[in-house]
């Protein structure tokens, strides 16, 4: 059993309690990856020194020699991706070839931060005084702590990593303790590609870690991804502290299929978006809003395709849908399904532990439909994260939007229409932090901005342009190069 260490300003070592944690194989619980630190404050303290240190000479560097070496992590993570997504699939169970996925991911963050820091753009604007000269310059944003969920495992540290070093920022980073292996390997990559010592401390460890990070004086910033209730709990401690606070969690992501829509399209993407990652995504369909019309064929043709889903072990060709993530995940999921029917709803597919020749070692769950879904039930509202679908049946388009945005969640939304205008109406309608056209609720692309609204979100956004306005603070700089005393609107008063 292979024994793992924080990462400490450079040195791996144990957490200073000596306690450690397992990691083990959700598709096979007999087979452990290794032992992992169980970190606290202690452990959180000498890391954020570490990052400290390291500030200064890391956020001095020419943003474009940042730049080289997180396209050579890409060079890396590209020559890699075979063996990480294999050790990924091992830890957190979802199928090999979604795991390239992930690395992938993480291959174009890589490429398209390296490529943003020949960017960096600030803005040089008219001064109201003559011989005044304004811009606007970018200024690394300090030392921050990433604390991630273990369903994207390297894709979604990528998207805070990444991009914050490009910026200049330095790390502390405590992946989920249920993906500690995939974290590190992750960060172990980093450091291949010339990410100084102290840029990136990681503290392996559950909730506690993660909350000491939060408390800690030094930490500029935190980024969070995972659910909703410990979001509200990190922004708790941010306010107080007064630290900038990026946020993704919970979905509860419907799909729109109207009257009009290609069914084929409508049937492989609701089975996509619902049983990909076993519906362990934050941007799961989770519930299929469908027009009365289509209704019954739709749900035929998805019962008949997700009954047929291969279940199994991610790292076996043959698997389509791997487990879900451990023993609390499985009670959740049944907990649900005694909820859903106890509120009238009718399990159409699935309902139980899935427990067929290979799966009795792992967390395996059928695939799982509940017809007869009612907006306002708790299956619903909540989110399950899990292989469960909740279907609604509408009988028109207005009637579509009030579901899909009844809930407090807002990550992502689709609409699957041939009707142009109801398509736009949509774009503008759905309450929600991204919308697909036609497409199921899942396929971020790195050089987009993604993130949620409502409950999911508090306003930042990963990815794209926009999550650089995070990693970095804005510098209004006046230039006065007149010779005298100039004073603003004094002396220019109409
Ligand atoms: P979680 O909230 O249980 O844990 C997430 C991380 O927070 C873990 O690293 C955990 O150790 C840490 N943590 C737990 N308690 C803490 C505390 N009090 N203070 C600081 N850190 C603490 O979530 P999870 O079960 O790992 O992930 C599933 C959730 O994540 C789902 O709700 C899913 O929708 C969400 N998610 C959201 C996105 C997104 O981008 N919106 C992406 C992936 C997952």
């Amino acid at each position: 059993m292979s024994q793992h260490h924080n990462l400490i300003g450079g040195d791996w070592t144990p957490s200073a309690s000596g306690q450690t944690f397992e990691s083990r194989n959700p598709a096979r619980t007999s087979d452990v990856i290794g032992v992992f630190p169980q970190s606290d404050a202690a452990d959180v303290d000498a890391a954020v020194q570490a990052a400290r240190a390291a500030f200064k000479t890391w956020s001095t560097m020419p943003a474009p020699a940042r730049g080289d070496i997180l396209r050579r992590a890409g060079d890396l993570l590209t020559e890699r991706k075979d063996e990480l997504a294999r050790a990924m699939t091992r830890e957190m169970g979802k199928p090999f070839f979604e795991t390239k996925g992930d690395v992938q991911e993480a291959i174009d963050t890589a490429y398209y931060a390296a490529s943003e820091t020949r960017r960096m753009f600030g803005h040089t604007v008219p001064s109201e005084l003559p011989n005044k000269f304004n811009m606007t310059i970018r200024r690394p944003l300090g030392v921050v702590g990433v604390i991630t969920a273990w369903n994207f495992p390297v894709a979604v540290p990528s998207w805070n990593l990444l991009p914050g070093l490009a910026a200049g920022c330095t790390f502390v980073f405590k992946p989920s303790e249920e993906a500690p292996h995939s974290g590190e390997l992750f960060v172990r990559i980093l450091l291949e590609a010339g990410v100084p010592e102290g840029v990136i401390n990681l503290v392996q460890g559950a909730g506690a870690a993660g909350a000491a990070i939060a408390e800690h004086p030094s930490v500029d910033a935190i980024s969070f991804t995972g659910s909703s209730e410990t979001g509200a709990k990190i922004g708790e401690t941010c306010g107080r502290m007064l630290k900038r606070y990026l946020a993704e969690m919970g979905g509860k992501n419907p799909i729109i299929a109207m009257d009009d829509a290609n069914l084929d399209l409508v049937v492989e993407g609701v089975l996509w978006g619902a049983f990909g990652t076993t519906g362990q995504r934050c941007t799961a369909t989770s519930r299929l809003i469908v027009h009365e019309s289509i209704h019954d064929e739709v749900v035929d043709r998805l019962k008949a395709k997700a009954g047929a889903l291969r279940l199994g072990y991610g790292n076996d060709d043959a698997t389509e849908m791997g487990p879900v993530i451990n023993q609390k995940a499985i009670d959740k999921i049944a907990s649900y399904i005694a909820i859903g029917k106890q509120e009238g709803a009718t399990v159409a597919l699935g309902g139980h532990r899935a427990d067929g020749p290979g799966l009795k070692d792992g967390y395996f769950w059928q695939p799982t439909i509940f017809t007869n879904v009612k907006a306002g039930m708790r299956i619903e509202q909540e989110e399950i994260f899990g292989p469960v679908l909740s279907v609604i049946k509408v009988s028109s388009y207005d009637e579509a939007i009030a579901v899909a945005n009844g809930v407090k969640y807002g990550l992502s939304s689709s609409i699957y229409t041939n009707d142009i205008r109801l398509a736009y109406r949509a774009m503008h309608e759905l309450e929600a932090g991204i919308t697909y056209i036609n497409a199921p609720t899942i396929g971020a692309e790195a050089h987009m901005p993604f993130g949620g609204v409502k409950a999911t979100g508090n306003g930042h956004r990963e990815g794209g342009w926009e999550v650089f306005e995070f990693y970095t603070e804005t510098k209004t700089v006046y230039v006065d190069y007149s010779g005298g005393l100039q004073r603003a609107q004094i002396d220019n008063e109409a």
